[in-house]
């Protein structure tokens, strides 16, 4: 991957501005200087390596050199758009999950921002927001898509376990730049779709742990347990209670785990 062949891919789209770095600390901190200074909508900013890439809550995303697709993308949305925006990390999700089924894999959303393959983290997504007074201004959507074993962290790193497509597709594995035009064709595809109940069933079907107990933490407060039902018209995680009453997850700073 460099440059001129991203280049070379990404002309299959009208309108794609691209910002290609070797080396970065984190795409999405690039992203949102730009965002700020007028970026077009669908720019992108990308690179080899982050040095200080970012999971949520300044977590750190692990993307040595040559061994993942770590970009991040500049909406601008429009008025139709705006009410709809905290589906933004699920229309990420559900972009990259549609884009891996094409190779034959069958990727889960662990809801809100990860994508599983065999149960195992293989792609990261955290969206920030470039603020003016009260509005969104425009989103950054940072993905970070492990491509080769390399992308994988050390085990003492993890509280999930994580894989890559190469462990699953091993010589099959796309290359990057096929990667993200196939992402962002769905993304482009389903983006269109924001706000509707097709958006919704769609991320519903790849929903991991669907009808499992799991458990739901939220900054320091104590986990909610419940079983997985599926998702509220906005988007929000529907659990069912031992009682079988709805319990409703909203989005924000929440980790979802499977309960042995
Ligand atoms: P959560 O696991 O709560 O959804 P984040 O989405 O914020 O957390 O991701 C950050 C966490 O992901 C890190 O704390 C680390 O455990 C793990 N991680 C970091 N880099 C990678 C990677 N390339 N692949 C899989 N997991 C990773």
């Amino acid at each position: 991957m460099n440059e001129s062949s991203l280049k070379k891919h990404l002309s299959k789209i009208n309108n794609i501005e691209l910002r290609y770095f070797d080396s970065i600390g984190s795409t999405n901190d690039e992203a949102l200087a730009w965002a700020a200074t007028g970026a077009n909508d669908l720019s992108i900013v990308i690179a080899d390596e982050q040095t200080q890439g970012r999971g949520r809550l300044n977590r750190r995303w692990f993307t040595p050199k040559g061994s993942a697709l770590a970009f991040s993308l500049i909406l601008r949305p429009t008025a139709a758009q705006r009410p709809h925006l905290s589906q933004t990390v699920g229309l990420a999700a559900l972009s990259i999950a549609e884009s891996f089924s094409r190779n034959g894999l069958s990727p889960q959303i662990k809801w809100p921002n990860d994508i599983l393959l065999h149960g195992k983290k293989s792609v990261g997504i955290l969206v920030e927001s470039v603020w003016s007074g009260e509005d969104i201004d425009s989103l950054v959507i940072g993905m970070g898509i492990n491509v080769y074993k390399d992308s994988v962290p050390p085990a003492d790193m993890l509280q999930f376990p994580a894989t890559s497509l190469e462990e699953m597709l091993g010589q099959k594995t796309p290359k990057r730049e096929e990667i993200l035009l196939n992402v962002l064709d769905s993304f482009m595809h389903w983006r269109e779709h924001l706000g509707t109940n097709e958006l919704i069933l769609a991320w519903e079907e790849r929903l991991a742990f669907r009808g499992k107990q799991v458990e739901v933490k939220a900054g320091n407060e104590s986990p909610i347990s419940g079983v997985v039902d599926g998702l509220e018209s906005d988007g929000s995680l529907r659990l069912k209670d031992l009682h079988d009453n709805s319990v409703i997850v909203r989005f924000g700073d929440v980790s979802l785990r499977p309960v042995a």
